[in-house]
């Protein structure tokens, strides 16, 4: 489960990690208006007005904007509430005092599932994608790694210390940053995240740091032992992304990834392996989708519909292997799915397997749809969903 900011900032804020003066949850204009006045009034010299989605990339999309007047506060709150942010809708926004930023640097707290440990980032060039900074200056990205062994009992000061200074941020900071990220990884740790991530983490005019922004993951699987993950859940947030959302309030299991592949199959062990036999291919699957059990026409239109719905899905690739569902249901299922989604520019590449496949297949041949290519077996299925693909 992902936080927004502000629930991000809260979190830091029970765990020690500094934070800006807390700020105000507004859900209309008017909220925004008087937010700006309390806290204008209470002595801020600014006021900044952010998009509550999750996602990165608001300050670049007009999600985040400093007002130094209620007037000015009255003009971004209308151009930000609507705001489509990469999808996601902005109805929430946060109205916080404003820091002043004397530098921006980066810092994070991860899962490292490669080394089965805990992964550390420090970086002194911060409130930019780190991701680049990585690519076009990696030695200002120090990264170290940690056993749980190692953490047994929390990050140490002086491993704290290694890497703050490590990162080279300044002398004068070294030991309130060391201090801040002694508590992030505690904060880590007691709150079950797989990410914190702090970018910008900044230095104010008068050399406190602090947290400027939040990234914050917690672990689902973790959640038996939080009752408070579910005070999270907010009205009016969408998941990541918001074809997810949609599946996952129909009861569909979907998961966007980054290829040009749809991929549709029975049962998450065959859609895994579908997913593998796609990149074998030299493909990339652009989501994965289990129909389950059933793969009725009902829930075939419904998963085909929403797979043919994101645009980066170039064809698709339809895995199903029969089993108490028989072959010549599937293909009815299929058939009838294109026939209610009208038209649409992608080829569906058909594999089918299991009980009556012969007969299912023999469905798909007879009722020749423009869209839909039977294929005999999974390789071949795949190697034709990556051609379509690439030629689309
Ligand atoms: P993001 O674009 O989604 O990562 O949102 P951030 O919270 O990181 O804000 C983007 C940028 O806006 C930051 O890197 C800062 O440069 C600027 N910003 C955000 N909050 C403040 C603030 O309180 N004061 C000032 N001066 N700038 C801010
Ligand atoms: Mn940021």
């Amino acid at each position: 489960m992902d936080l927004v900011e502000f629930q991000g900032k809260q979190l830091f804020a029970r765990n020690g990690v500094a934070v800006p003066a807390a700020g105000s949850v507004c859900r209309t204009q008017q909220e925004i208006v008087e937010a700006a006045e309390q806290h204008l009034g209470a002595g801020a010299s600014a006021v900044v007005i952010k998009a509550q989605v999750k996602t990165g990339g608001r300050g670049k999309a007009g999600g985040v904007k400093l007002a130094s007047t209620v007037d000015e506060a009255r003009e971004y709150a209308s151009s930000i509430l609507g705001l489509d942010i990469k999808g996601h809708m902005v109805h929430i926004v946060y109205v916080e005092p404003a820091s002043t930023i004397a530098e921006e640097y980066y810092l994070s707290v991860m899962h490292d599932r490669v080394n089965k440990g805990h992964l550390v980032i420090c970086s002194r060039e911060g409130g930019v994608d780190i991701e680049e900074v990585n690519r076009t200056n990696p030695d200002a990205v120090v990264k170290v790694s940690f056993t749980p062994e190692e953490t047994a009992d929390g990050l140490s000061d002086g491993a704290a210390r290694e890497i703050v200074t490590a990162a080279k941020l300044p002398a004068e900071i070294v030991d309130e940053a060391t201090e801040l990220l002694v508590q992030l990884f505690a904060a880590y740790r007691a709150e079950d995240a797989t990410l914190l991530e702090i970018n910008p983490l900044i230095r104010t005019e008068d050399d406190r740091v602090v947290a400027l922004d939040s990234k914050v993951s917690l672990d689902n699987a973790a959640a038996f032992r939080h009752d408070d993950y579910a005070e999270w859940q907010l009205e009016g947030l969408q998941a990541n992304d918001p074809l997810e959302a949609e599946a996952q309030e129909k009861g569909i299991q979907y998961v966007k990834l980054e290829g040009e592949v749809g991929v549709l199959g029975n049962g998450a062990g065959l859609v895994m392996a579908t997913l593998d036999v796609v990149a074998q291919n030299g493909g990339r699957a652009a989501n994965f989708l289990d129909v389950g059990g059933g793969a009725s026409a009902d829930a075939m239109a419904q998963s085909l519909g929403l797979v043919l719905k994101d645009p980066a899905v170039k064809s698709v690739f339809i895995n199903i292997f029969g089993g108490i569902t028989r072959g010549e249901e599937v293909a009815n299922g299929v058939i009838e799915a294109t026939k209610r989604l009208g038209d649409f520019p992608q080829k569906l590449v058909v594999r089918l397997d299991g009980t009556n496949a012969e007969e299912g297949r023999q469905l798909l041949e007879e009722a020749a749809l423009p869209s839909v290519v039977p294929a005999s077996t999974m390789q071949e299925a795949a190697a034709t969903a990556v051609r379509f693909a690439a030629e689309a």
